[in-house]
């Protein structure tokens, strides 16, 4: 074998993404946009790897079927790697078909954009029994992630939801709307066919804090009402404001416009007396969950909350008195959790890997050549898809800066780690099956189209089953 260890100076740069996710995927575009324009003449030589067969992460596997303007998104990341200066190498796990030690032979610098893909922990009791389920669980087997059962026990009619972020609205709406409203979409049929089972008529989603608190966006609160025969119900008691509420009003044009809205459905619901509809969507304030309560069969058969007031800052505190629900199914929708990366330091409690900027740092606190994060991995689960773009530019800003020091890879030789995976046995998929997997999900929606029976057009169905996705990638 060669000995290629000549400095990135004098040869393309190597760089190995771990995570095919928008932050992934826009830190191989600003990489590759950045050589030959900055600090000089280099050419960069990028491989892409992601752990699933397919790319795109978190738009795949974590937006909610019915968010096509979200999952829009796929065709400006499908252009950047549509390119072809960017390789893509899906199904490989870091940590399990290579180690930190294989990426250090084989480039000069690795960014790990893994994402965070679990659920927070909400510490209460009754938390772990059957019936209380993680948001970011449901939304994985919603959108057909290959690793998750392919059942769902929907069973509840009264379902709690924690939680006043857009993922909370997510899972409620998911779990309230009727599903012929979601035949037009990608979902597979496992999913078509639980929801359809489903005897839900009442989703309660609770927030600790007030109407002027919620983490929701405008545009996913409104969509609420365009929901067929569901029911908004909103609570008067709940419509509490303090003064940093009333400030946040004045400031914050979002939370003006969503504080108006849930105001005018309060309104509306008390003036109106329409036909009832089949299924409500609950949406109550001030309540943060106490217990998850037992029917004596070891499930959920309710929920039990402290009231809260605010405090004058925007906060909650207790008041004492305490409120119950009745409710057979829990989803806690409370925030995404990243997941500890063999070989490197873990932040437990923010759930990121320790990192300055990008730069991931040791134990020592000292930053680990070569080494970056970028996305939710690098700063949590928070901000918008949009946003992992400027977390890219940091942190290939610092990359960069750091290009001529970087330590050198061993074999940088870009044949040299498909031999790797191919001597491992290794099932790894490629830009190009991607497009084959892609194009038989959009010819399965095709066929349905065609079939005219259900009378809905769909542009796409997912294949779910990871040994069908690798099959049909690598056929
Ligand atoms: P999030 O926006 O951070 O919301 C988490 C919610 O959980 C907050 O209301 C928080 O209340 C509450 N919470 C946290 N700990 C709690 C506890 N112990 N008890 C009760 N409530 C608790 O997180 P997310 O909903 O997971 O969303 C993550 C990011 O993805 C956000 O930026 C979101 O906008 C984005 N996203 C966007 C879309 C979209 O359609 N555009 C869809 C999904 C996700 P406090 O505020 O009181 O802490």
């Amino acid at each position: 074998m060669t000995n290629h260890s000549a400095s990135a100076a004098t040869r393309p740069l190597r760089v190995a993404i771990v995570g095919a996710g928008p932050a992934g995927v826009y830190a191989a575009d600003i990489l590759t946009k950045s050589s030959g324009v900055k600090d000089g003449d280099f050419e960069v030589s990028i491989d892409l790897f992601e752990a699933y067969p397919a790319p795109y992460g978190l738009i795949r596997y974590g937006v909610a079927p019915d968010h096509p303007r979200i999952k829009g998104i796929v065709n400006a990341l499908h252009k950047v790697l549509d390119r072809g200066d960017i390789r893509f190498l899906g199904n490989v796990a870091y940590g399990r078909d290579l180690t930190l030690h294989d990426f250090r032979a084989f480039y000069d610098a690795v960014i790990f954009s893994t994402g965070a893909i679990r659920d927070a922990d909400l510490d209460i009791p009754g938390i772990g029994m059957a019936g209380s389920y993680g948001g970011a669980d449901f939304v994985s087997w919603y959108d057909g992630h290959p690793d998750v059962p392919r059942e769902w026990p929907l069973e509840a009619r009264e379902i709690a939801v924690i939680g006043n972020g857009n993922v909370a609205l997510d899972v409620a709406r998911m779990l309230v709307k009727h599903p012929e409203e979601l035949l037009s979409t990608e979902i597979p049929d496992n999913v078509y066919q639980g929801l359809k089972s489903s005897p839900v008529t009442d989703v309660h989603v609770f927030g600790r804090r007030g109407p002027a608190q919620v983490k929701f966006t405008p545009l996913e609160l409104r969509e609420l009402s365009h929901m067929n025969d569901v029911d908004i119900v909103l609570y008067p008691e709940d419509f509490e404001f303090d003064e940093a509420s009333d400030e946040a009003i004045r400031s914050n044009n979002q939370i003006k416009t969503m504080v108006n809205t849930l105001t005018n459905w309060l309104v509306e619901e008390h003036a109106e007396a329409e036909e009832p509809s089949s299924r409500r969507l609950h949406l109550h304030f001030l309540h943060s969950p106490v217990e998850i309560q037992d029917g004596g069969t070891g499930s959920v058969s309710g929920i039990k909350f402290e009231r809260m007031q605010l405090d004058g800052t925007g906060n909650a505190k207790g008041t004492g008195e305490f409120v119950e629900y009745p409710v057979q199914a829990v989803y806690r929708a409370i925030g995404y959790h990243g997941s500890p990366l063999a070989e490197l330091e873990y932040d437990a409690k923010r759930g990121v890997i320790p990192n300055e900027g990008g730069r991931v740092l040791d134990a020592a606190g000292a930053a680990v050549p070569g080494i970056y994060a970028t996305g939710w991995i690098k700063r949590g689960p928070v901000g918008l898809i949009g946003h992992t773009k400027g977390d890219a530019l940091e942190t290939i800003g610092f990359l960069l800066e750091d290009r001529l020091t970087l330590p050198p890879a061993q074999n940088p030789d870009p044949q040299a780690i498909i031999d790797l995976l191919e001597e491992r046995g290794v099932e790894y998929t490629t830009w190009e099956g991607w497009n084959r997997l892609d194009a038989h999900e959009a010819a399965l929606g095709a066929a349905w189209t065609a079939d005219g029976s259900s009378g809905v057009a769909r542009e796409r169905i997912k294949v779910v089953p990871r040994e069908d996705m690798v099959r049909i990638s690598r056929d």
